[in-house]
């Protein structure tokens, strides 16, 4: 069975991405949130993204067809005529499980369902569901429509068959496929990264350096094109906080715990970009204030 068809369960940033880089490889997405507000968000974040790609002629169809091949709504019917439905909720556990139970019983027997977790083990969500076999992981990263790794990870139950259609759909979106063999906490990519982003924040909880310099050097010293903070604030402080907590109370290992200025930030609403402030405060358009 071919990916045409694909539903995205939650329209915030990670979902609306998905959409938008599904719907640029021609395939129809349905685009379900429980907030009817963040859908339309999400329309005018997709046309904006899209509108860049054509005008940078790396797109060739014309706005107007990619975005006709997404449909928003807030009910789950056409997760029935699905081949693939991708989630991507809040982390949080009892959510994402009660949202695969729903779609289990919905989704056509052959389809697949996939959660975009950072951090909770796949085999935890699957047992939601009666075919384990047919559930993964697929991890995209923050600008989806810019990143060009996506995590294929494998739960207890996953089948190959699931897995080499789960690459061959990352594959088919233009992306690339990383695979994960175990659903180990933070997959892979997390565990390179998040060692790094907690070691800066310590470094500016201790006060030797500025989230400002720490930025410049990883940008001009480490060559990324993103400073660790920047991308926090793009990511939202709770989502990274959620992420290391989980990972903290799956494997009780201290390295995960998050660091004191994380836990701060997050209690204080200074969540990131969407809040207006995290390590950086922006005006109502986004636009970062200092730099
Ligand atoms: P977000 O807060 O931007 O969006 C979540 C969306 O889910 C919201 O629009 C919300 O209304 C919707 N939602 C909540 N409950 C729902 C329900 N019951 N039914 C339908 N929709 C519902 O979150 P995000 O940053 O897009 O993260 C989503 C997932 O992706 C999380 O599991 C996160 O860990 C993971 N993730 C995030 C990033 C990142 O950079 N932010 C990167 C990789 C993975």
């Amino acid at each position: 069975m071919d990916i045409e068809k694909i539903f995205i369960v939650g329209s915030g940033l990670m979902g609306s991405g998905i959409a938008q880089v599904c719907a640029q490889s021609g395939i129809d997405v349905v685009l379900y949130d429980i907030e009817p507000e963040a859908l339309k968000k999400a329309l005018k974040n997709i046309e904006w993204s899209v509108g860049k790609f054509v005008e940078k002629g790396e797109l060739k169809e014309e706005k107007s067809v990619v975005m006709g091949r997404i449909k928003t709504v807030t009910d789950f019917s056409d997760a029935g005529t699905s081949d693939l439905i991708i989630e991507a909720v809040f982390e949080n556990l009892d959510l994402k499980k009660d949202i695969f139970g729903k779609m289990d019983t919905v989704a056509q027997p052959e389809a697949l369902m996939a959660s975009n977790t950072s951090s909770i083990p796949i085999t935890e969500i699957a047992v939601a569901t009666k075919r384990p076999a047919q559930v993964l992981g697929l991890h995209f990263f923050s600008p989806v429509p810019m990143m060009q790794a996506v995590e294929v990870i494998r739960g207890q139950s996953t089948s190959e068959e699931t897995m080499l259609k789960g690459k061959k759909f990352v594959v088919r979106i233009g992306k690339e496929p990383i695979m994960v063999n175990r659903d180990v906490a933070g997959f892979v990519i997390n565990r390179l990264n998040f060692p790094s982003s907690m070691e800066a924040m310590r470094l500016v909880e201790e006060g030797i350096t500025t989230v400002e310099d720490i930025d410049k050097g990883v940008k001009l010293a480490l060559g990324r094109r993103m400073g660790i903070f920047e991308t926090s604030d793009m990511v939202g402080l709770d989502v990274t906080y959620g992420a290391l907590m989980s990972m903290y109370k799956e494997t009780g290992d201290p390295r995960w715990f998050p660091p004191m200025i994380l836990r701060r930030k997050v209690k204080s609403g200074e969540l990131g970009r969407k809040t207006g402030k995290g390590w950086y405060e922006y005006d109502k358009d986004g636009r970062r204030k200092t730099q």
